[in-house]
């Protein structure tokens, strides 16, 4: 069986189909209602996308500094092109989906997650690193990781979690370092997107490592036991069968 997880955790499927952030339907049809566009600076031109799920109705609105309308015979056509990846061509949408983070992983944590990825697109640093490190923040709390400050409550996570590659969890201590009190603010130019891109990433590794691969271990094991109850069953149904056509 394909794997679907990567397409469930999509906003844009495809041209027509997508995963409504609303009525939180997979998989459902949406419609293009039209584009506007702005000049975002001198040279640069955004255009915005208002798009309908064919579903429950409600509109999101989207930002991409590209034409993603597919053009007919000298004009645009009403829908995306067929065949590009649209949400890599789109840097922010209202509402964001929570579906693009595995909703196993805590609400709160998602929200900010989500908060931080769209500052870091629109290249607003300060916003996305305090994101990031109030999502860091808000795990140490929903893991109850005890300590007086953050550097304690990241050590006390990698004692729970002592499954989970120490330096992936080292790697989320280094966000303290962008925001700590004593960074005065010129010290925010090192940190460049690249570093924040580095931490968030990890972050959602160490996420899921946390919530989501404990649940398909449960699943993948449970999955057997009844793939191994089954067989039991049918060979007992057999045997009784046989019993009763030659009973001896
Ligand atoms: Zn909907």
């Amino acid at each position: 069986m394909a794997d679907h997880s990567i397409l469930d955790r999509k906003y844009f499927i495809d041209s027509h189909i997508y995963n409504c952030p609303f009525c939180k339907r997979r998989h459902v049809a949406y419609e293009l209602l039209g584009s506007s566009s702005f000049n975002w600076s001198e040279e640069k031109i955004c255009n915005i996308y208002c798009v309908r799920c064919n579903s429950c109705s409600k509109i999101s609105m989207h930002l991409s500094f590209y034409e993603l309308r597919y053009r007919g015979a000298g004009s645009y056509g009403s829908s995306f092109q067929e065949g590009i990846d649209i949400d890599s061509s789109i840097f922010y949408s209202v509402p964001t989906s929570f579906f693009v983070i595995d909703d196993r992983i805590p609400r709160l944590v998602r929200e900010l997650i989500t908060e931080a990825e769209g500052s870091l697109k629109m290249n607003f640093l300060t916003g996305a690193s305090a994101c990031t490190r109030k999502a860091i923040y808000e795990l140490t709390i929903l893991e109850k990781c005890e300590g007086q400050d953050y550097e304690t409550k990241i050590k006390d996570l990698k004692k729970k979690y002592s499954q989970i590659d120490p330096e992936l969890i080292d790697v989320l201590a280094h966000i303290q370092n962008m925001t700590s009190d004593k960074v005065h603010e010129q010290s925010w130019q090192q940190w460049d997107s690249q570093n924040l891109k580095l931490i968030l990433e990890t972050f959602k590794a160490v996420l899921h490592e946390i919530y989501v691969e404990p649940q398909e271990r449960k699943d993948r094991i449970a999955n057997v036991a009844r793939l191994r109850e089954k067989i039991t069953e049918d060979k007992k149904i057999k045997s009784d069968t046989a019993t009763k056509v030659n009973p001896n």
